[in-house]
């Protein structure tokens, strides 16, 4: 009966592949082949760089139909899209290495890029995944108090300086001796990230790892 009732959905709605907009009929898998072969590319990175922060795993590349699904969703207000981020989550092969990470904190928007969207789009992209692993997600565990300069738009050393102090961790929130898994959309130079990681730690999380979408890191 489910089957014929999915099979009637895709009769009425026929899926689109979220990273070319093609028109598919699998069934199961939401994104074409050849997308998600483009992009799919689960691993850790690990950077001298961050302190705090004990490395990142990434899903996909920050490339092709990823990227365009990021741009969507950020940008273009196409919540929609959540759902093809879902896949990658499910296929992320690691999941039982993270069984011990009870939090989940996504890195916070500035106050005024919040009014903007509207929304956090590392909630779209993370919070259901995580409830149903029963994680603890707590969207508003970190703030950022103060706007800062587009990282974009700074040499590595000076991101760092932008982001000193930038982030606190909400003081209703108890981390003490908590494996945190600290999240966001996209990982560049790990700057932002180290930045939240060492709030998260100076509020007592005792290990913090990252997990983003996607990755423009080599
Ligand atoms: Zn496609």
């Amino acid at each position: 009966m489910l089957r014929f009732f999915r099979y009637f959905l895709e009769l009425v709605y026929p899926s689109r592949c979220p990273g070319c907009g093609k028109l598919i009929h699998t069934g199961g898998d939401l994104w074409c082949w050849q997308c998600q072969t483009q992009v799919w590319n689960p691993r850790m990175i690990r950077s001298s760089y961050t302190e705090h922060l004990s490395g990142c795993y990434t899903l996909t590349d920050y490339a092709k139909g990823m990227r365009k699904c990021l741009i969507d969703l950020k940008f273009n207000h196409k919540v929609s899209s959540a759902r093809g981020f879902h896949l990658f989550l499910e296929k992320f092969p690691w999941w039982d290495s993270l069984a011990d990470f009870r939090v989940a904190i996504p890195v916070p928007l500035s106050m005024e890029h919040a009014r903007q969207r509207g929304y956090n789009q590392t909630d779209i992209i993370f919070e259901d995944w995580m409830i149903k692993q029963g994680k603890t997600y707590l969207s508003d565990g970190i703030i950022k108090i103060r706007n800062t300069v587009p990282q974009s738009q700074l040499l590595r050393n000076d991101r760092r300086h932008n982001l000193e102090h930038a982030f606190h961790v909400n003081r209703d929130v108890s981390l003490k001796g908590e494996k945190v898994l600290l999240l966001d959309d996209i990982y560049t130079t790990g700057s932002t990230m180290e930045a939240a990681a060492k709030a998260l730690k100076m509020a007592g999380a005792s290990e913090v790892t990252g997990m983003v979408m996607a990755s423009k890191a080599p």
